[in-house]
């Protein structure tokens, strides 16, 4: 809206005028409200802002034959939620409230993912409706996660179960890491155990010394997303002071510069966010990471230091 626009960068219209306008912009109403541009702004320029929603609203009307603003679904949409917490012996408690949508499909995902029990398993072996219902959910969330979009805002979503050798092959005492998930839930070995056994699909084993010894893919540029996971494992945040940012939301960085000849390695790689990066490169800090104890030492120009710890359980 090109007229819009000059008298608000001439002060002729104020930004609750272009609030009014915006706050109705939406996709499919966009081109008929542009038309507007001359009228809607002349209007902006004499008017209060409530009177152009007013008069925004009335081309909105137009477009929207059905009427005003899309009603909700539901006057219960507000109560939707659900939430996830440890349940009791290793299982977990899913519980929460959805709207209609969602129970439609998870209806549907019970009907098409349903696998009935073999006629000639005993009756008091089968599975119960509910055992079932969960397994349809299990497969169709498979499904959906190892198919297309194989990714969501460029972080592939998979589950992953970082353990110690020592763990896989039953010598507990022997394990020096406690066995978790990605999402760094921690995991009993027997779990672990059973996770890596019987978890069919595609499994990629990364071999590791510790948390954050070097795995290595040498001289690439940008960490493959397989040893970026891994290296998610030990850095579960943006390694920047005080900065809790997932490491599935940064960039993976080399401590030593790769131009520098730096390796891409878990040994020589930490996630950190945009502002850490740039505070990094641009503000001359120096970072380093101990591979041993996996603290990483921010030391600014003037000799300033942060020492940034890792996660309390590794
Ligand atoms: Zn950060």
């Amino acid at each position: 809206m090109p007229v819009l626009r000059g008298a608000y960068e001439r002060g002729e219209v104020r930004t609750e005028h272009v609030d009014a306008v915006l706050y109705r912009a939406r996709p499919s109403r966009i081109d008929a409200i542009a038309e507007h541009d001359a009228t809607l702004s002349q209007l902006a320029a004499a008017a209060e802002p409530r009177h152009l929603a007013v008069a925004v609203q009335g081309v909105v009307d137009h477009v929207d034959r059905d009427g005003a603003d899309d009603p909700p679904p539901c006057v219960n949409e507000d109560l939707r939620g659900l939430s996830l917490r440890d349940g009791f012996g290793g299982m977990e408690e899913l519980t929460g409230t959805t709207t209609a949508l969602v129970g439609e499909l998870l209806r549907r995902t019970w009907q098409v993912y349903d696998t009935p029990d073999p006629a000639d398993i005993p009756e008091a072996q089968r599975r119960t409706p509910g055992q079932r219902f969960h397994d349809a959910l299990q497969a169709a969330l498979t499904v959906a996660l190892d198919g297309a979009p194989a990714t969501v805002g460029g972080v592939k979503v998979h589950a992953g179960v970082f353990v110690d050798l020592f763990t896989l092959l039953g010598a507990d005492d022997l394990a020096t890491i406690r066995p978790r998930f990605a999402s760094g839930k921690g995991i009993t070995p027997e779990l672990a155990r059973h996770l890596v056994a019987t978890t069919t699909p595609t499994m990629r084993a990364i071999v590791g010394l510790g948390p954050w010894n070097p795995v290595s893919v040498g001289r690439v540029r940008t960490m493959p997303e397989w040893l970026k996971f891994a290296s998610h494992l030990g850095h579960p945040h943006c390694r920047g002071p005080g900065c809790e940012l997932p490491a599935c939301l940064c960039d993976e960085d080399h401590i030593d510069p790769y131009c520098d000849g730096g390796l891409t390695a878990t040994s020589n790689g930490a996630p950190m966010c945009h502002t850490h990066n740039v505070l990094k490169h641009d503000d001359n800090w120096t970072v380093t990471f101990d591979v041993e104890t996996g603290e990483v030492t921010w030391t600014s120009a003037d000799g300033r230091r942060v020492i940034t710890l890792p996660p309390p359980d590794i």
